[in-house]
């Protein structure tokens, strides 16, 4: 078991009436990837702001190592944060941005070459040192950003959304340097992005946030394949999510039918919330499925086509490596472990 670093206990932030956070309670353990994932204003910054103490919680209590560093300022916190926009020193070159914080802690000169040194070997930046900011690329300053970030040697980096400004091939290319500085420095990251690819791939943890509450949290794969509620399911790829009644244990029913499936607990014939990926549903012969539906549309996505099937009053989308044709009557298969049922919630 990894050792929890840092832990949030009943947190909310209020500004005036916005209540940015609502009880949040967060475990990071030691070395550990977490992603605070979610739709624009649900309150991941204000989390971040909140452990580098930048940002005074409403209520709750803030922990490293087990000890209250709410009232801790955040220079004394053993943190740094990356910004969204990098927040380099434009009057400076790229060797004072990294040396900025060692020279305000008046480390020795030569310790501070060595540092700054090698802090641009790991950014892949040797030999950048008397350049300008404005000379360097979306990309470069992204890096210069985290060379100063890290040579300050946090335990634990703060990220917030630093690949946002960056064109998407760049982007893929860092989030797979990030992880591995990550891993071979073994510092803890705290990141922020409402992109739910970059999450997945990048973290151990992911944490998906609505409206100032956390909805979920756990591994990509968790997350992914077992979303506890209807909100987490959309959010993390494309879901189709549909109305259905549970009969009883094992048995739902929706598009007019009933349909064998895996859960059980809900009591019986009780409204519940449908979740089935695009993936987990196969177009077979109009006779063969356990759906009849007309296709509506094919657009091709890259890797699969996506393909819209109408079906009793419904829209399914399907994603598939198979081409259909357009106003064809087909089937749809659905296997029982790829219905996911939710409870319906209020307010989502
Ligand atoms: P984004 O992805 O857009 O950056 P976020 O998830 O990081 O969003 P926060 O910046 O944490 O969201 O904001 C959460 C809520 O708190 C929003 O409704 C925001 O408008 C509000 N908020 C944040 N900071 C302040 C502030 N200083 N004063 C008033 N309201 C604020």
């Amino acid at each position: 078991m990894k050792q929890n670093l840092l832990e949030l206990k009943d947190v909310s932030k209020l500004f005036d009436t916005t209540e940015a956070l609502k009880d949040i309670d967060l475990n990071v353990k030691k070395n550990e990837f977490i992603t605070l994932l979610g739709p624009s204003g649900c309150g991941k910054t204000t989390i971040l702001r909140i452990i580098g103490g930048f940002e005074y919680p409403t209520n709750g209590r803030v922990y490293f190592e087990d000890i209250d560093i709410t009232d801790m300022p955040p220079y004394k916190r053993r943190v740094n944060t990356v910004f969204q926009r990098y927040s380099l020193f434009p009057h400076m070159d790229v060797y004072d941005n990294i040396a900025f914080g060692l020279n305000i802690k008046k480390v020795n000169k030569n310790t501070i070459k060595t540092k700054v040194e090698k802090m641009l070997d790991l950014v892949n930046l040797s030999g950048f040192e008397n350049r300008t900011i404005d000379s360097l690329s979306g990309g470069q300053q992204q890096r210069i950003a985290i060379a100063r970030a890290l040579v300050n040697e946090p335990e634990v980096l703060l990220l917030d959304e630093p690949l946002a400004a960056l064109d998407l091939k760049l982007r893929k290319e860092m989030q797979v340097e990030l992880k591995n500085m990550q891993q071979s420095l073994g510092i803890t990251f705290v990141y922020v992005t409402h992109d739910q690819e970059e999450a997945l791939t990048m973290s151990d943890t992911v944490v998906v946030m609505n409206h100032g509450v956390i909805q979920q949290m756990g591994s990509p794969e968790d997350i992914y394949n077992e979303p506890n509620n209807v909100f987490v399911a959309d959010f993390i790829g494309a879901s189709n999510i549909i109305d259905g009644i549970m009969i009883q244990d094992l048995l739902v029913e929706f598009s007019g039918r009933e349909f064998i499936c895996v859960d059980k607990g809900f009591g019986e014939n009780r409204p519940v919330d449908i979740v089935i990926r695009p993936e987990d549903i196969k177009i077979v012969d109009k006779d063969a499925g356990m759906l009849e539906g007309i296709v509506k549309s094919v657009t091709f996505k890259g890797v699969h086509y996506e393909i819209l099937v109408e079906s009793q009053g419904y829209t399914w989308m399907v994603h598939t490596t198979l081409i259909e044709e357009v106003g064809r009557k087909v089937g749809l298969s659905i296997f029982p472990d790829d219905i996911h049922i939710m409870e319906k919630e209020e307010g989502l």
